[in-house]
């Protein structure tokens, strides 16, 4: 993975992806993050603008698509 972005920050975080868009969720970003209300071990994240859009996530360990 590769950083080129410089944002002045010296965190070592690493930002987590949203689950239906796929981008790096920033910290700042009204996201949510959930169990999969399915087989309730992977751990979801909608960043703001795919919850807003309200698009469906997949479940990366069960394959359960949900809004
Ligand atoms: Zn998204
Ligand atoms: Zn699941």
């Amino acid at each position: 993975m590769m950083f080129t972005e410089n944002c002045g920050m010296s965190s070592t975080i690493s930002l987590p992806n949203c689950s239906c868009c796929h981008r790096h969720i920033m910290p700042n970003d009204k996201c949510v993050k959930f169990n999969c209300p399915n087989c309730g071990t992977d751990l979801i994240w909608r960043c703001e603008s795919c919850r807003e859009a309200a698009r469906n996530y997949t479940c990366s360990q069960c394959n359960f698509q949900g809004p």
